[in-house]
């Protein structure tokens, strides 16, 4: 390394400042970045400036290494945001661009039209719950899939489960006599309570059962009233579960799905296809 020795400038006093009795005193070095020769403020300790180590770099090249770390950490959180899009979702439900198999927005079956309205979705004083409903076959889980990526890559935390899953868990798991079973489904319950999002795929597409029902209203009972978010999907309008639903106080379960949800209608009838606030 031969870097040239320190220069101090002349000293200078203030002809506006005549009180300044001590010498404004600068250095100058060359930056290893680009070569320039720039200046600095020395700190002299005797004869020796302790500065001077530390100045390395013009300010030119400083803030275009903290722009290159500012864009590296950007870029590193993209990666792992889409990593956790990756462990979230099921596999055939990922976007094209995470799996080939995936969701691909341009295929003529995606139900596109759909997706353009529930993707302008933004939660608000109208509330902070979607449900998107309508017949199978009509892409409801790939749009909610499409929005659970969306949530994730504006880093938010978000737990997938499904109507299915809430039931077997809540029926036959949390009573296992397996103890890691049993752990698990205590733990899945406990993440759908309290995580940031809460995704409930395919609603109706389970069985219904005083556990499930008592397990679910606790949920959606416990969000609603900490203004957490859910997401549902469901092959039918909640009022159509009246008949289904075993426990004494259907309403309070079909209010809750309800209270202050945007619902997007997938009804393949353009008349009605159309968020119903
Ligand atoms: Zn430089």
């Amino acid at each position: 390394m031969n870097s040239p020795k320190p220069t101090s400038s002349e000293s200078t006093t203030s002809m506006e400042n005549p009180e300044t009795t001590e010498a404004q005193e600068t250095a100058t070095n060359v930056c290893q970045g680009c070569s320039k020769v720039f200046t600095y403020e020395p700190i002299f300790i005797g004869k020796v400036d302790l500065a001077r180590a530390l100045a390395t770099h013009c300010e030119e090249c400083k803030d275009a290494e903290a722009a290159g770390e500012a864009q590296a950490a950007r870029e590193r959180s993209l990666i792992e945001r889409r990593e956790t899009v990756r462990k979230t979702l099921p596999p055939a439900l990922l976007p094209k661009h995470l799996n080939p198999l995936g969701t691909d927005t341009g295929h003529p079956q995606f139900n596109l039209p759909m997706w353009k309205l529930v993707k302008q979705w933004r939660p608000g004083p109208q509330g902070n719950w979607i449900s998107l409903i309508g017949p199978a076959g009509r892409c409801k889980t790939r749009c909610l899939a499409l929005l659970a990526e969306k949530i994730i890559m504006q880093g938010n935390r978000l737990v997938w489960t499904s109507a299915m899953r809430l039931y077997t868990e809540a029926t036959l798991n949390l009573r296992s006599r397996e103890r890691n079973v049993q752990m698990s489904a205590r733990e899945h319950l406990a993440e759908c309570l309290n995580t940031p999002w809460l995704v409930i795929d395919d609603l109706g597409n389970n069985q219904w059962s005083q556990d499930f029902e008592s397990q679910l209203f606790t949920i959606l009972d416990h969000r609603k009233n900490n203004c957490l978010p859910i997401a549902y999907s469901s092959n039918a309008q909640p009022e159509e579960f009246y008949p289904c639903i075993t426990s004494v106080n259907p309403a309070a379960l079909i209010g809750r799905l309800i209270d202050r949800t945007t619902q997007f209608d997938f009804t393949p009838d353009p008349q009605i296809a159309l968020p119903i606030q």
